[in-house]
């Protein structure tokens, strides 16, 4: 536990006192955008954007089946996803997040980025672009993700990071390169999320298998929201032994809770060293 941080992830502009990293969302996937937080890393969710789908259909992510959707997606989905390569949505987000970085913020952070599933997306826009592209179809998805991301970046002076999914061993399936964004980012988060955490073992294995796969620091994010104190405790000390820190995401009560057991006892530590 010693020197590891432990930080929230929050909607809201709360702050539980005691974190060592505070991120607050400046646009989350409802589509609401809200006023920079200040001292905190921003984040913002790219390609998850419920309000983004409902006004422009069209730029909805596309599998040969079905839309990328809460509706169409068959429980896989918790938010509907705009396809990356629309110029104006992609214009959109850059703008949002120059203009965040622009404020007293600690740091810009990518939520929702990349794709959301190997088969996706065989919009028009997609195939046109990829058919120009000349590039196989894996390698043009990583490289619509790093444009992306290589601009965004250029944007900000401040710390810059990025979400992954949390699939260490395929992360193309999600156009995810991780060299790439290795070289453009400060560090990333996965969010390894369980409303109970009562077994643990899948959470070792991911962690382990993230620490020696990527070449920055790291973050294992924790869903907060349901999980026992106890159990939340135990996932938080295991996911320190992996990475730079924990991050305990949406519930400020359950978080502060957590916060306060794991300082204390890194203060122990301390104490005995
Ligand atoms: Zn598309």
């Amino acid at each position: 536990m010693e020197g590891k941080k432990i930080g929230i992830v929050l909607d809201e502009p709360a702050w539980p006192d005691g974190g060592d990293i505070y991120f607050h969302y400046v646009k989350n996937v409802t589509g609401r955008v809200s006023k920079p937080v200040p001292r905190s890393h921003n984040v913002i969710s790219c390609f998850g954007d419920n309000k983004t789908a409902r006004e422009n259909a069209e730029w909805i992510c596309l599998s040969k089946e079905r839309k990328a959707t809460r509706k169409e997606g068959q429980g896989w989905f918790y938010c509907d996803w705009i396809c990356p390569s629309r110029e104006k949505y992609r214009s959109y987000l850059l703008k949002l997040i120059a203009q965040t970085s622009s404020e007293e913020v600690e740091g810009i952070h990518l939520d929702c980025l990349g794709f959301p599933g190997e088969e996706y997306c065989v919009c028009e826009e997609c195939k046109r672009k990829w058919r120009e592209s000349g590039l196989n179809w894996v390698r043009w998805r990583q490289h619509v993700v790093n444009e992306f991301v290589a601009q965004a970046s250029d944007l900000t002076d401040k710390e810059f990071s990025v979400t992954l999914y949390p699939d260490p061993f395929h992360p193309e399936r999600f156009g995810l390169d991780l060299d790439f964004l290795s070289s453009h980012v400060s560090f990333f988060v996965v969010p390894i999320y369980d409303r109970t955490y009562l077994t643990l073992y899948w959470v070792e294995i991911l962690a382990n298998a993230f620490k020696r796969k990527l070449k920055k620091p790291f973050y294992i994010g924790l869903y907060a929201k349901e999980a026992e104190t106890g159990a939340l405790t135990k996932a938080a000390l295991l996911a320190s032994r992996y990475a730079q820190g924990t991050l305990l995401a949406y519930d400020p009560k359950k978080a502060q809770e957590v916060l306060k057991i794991l300082k204390r006892r890194q203060s122990q530590m301390e104490g005995k060293m």
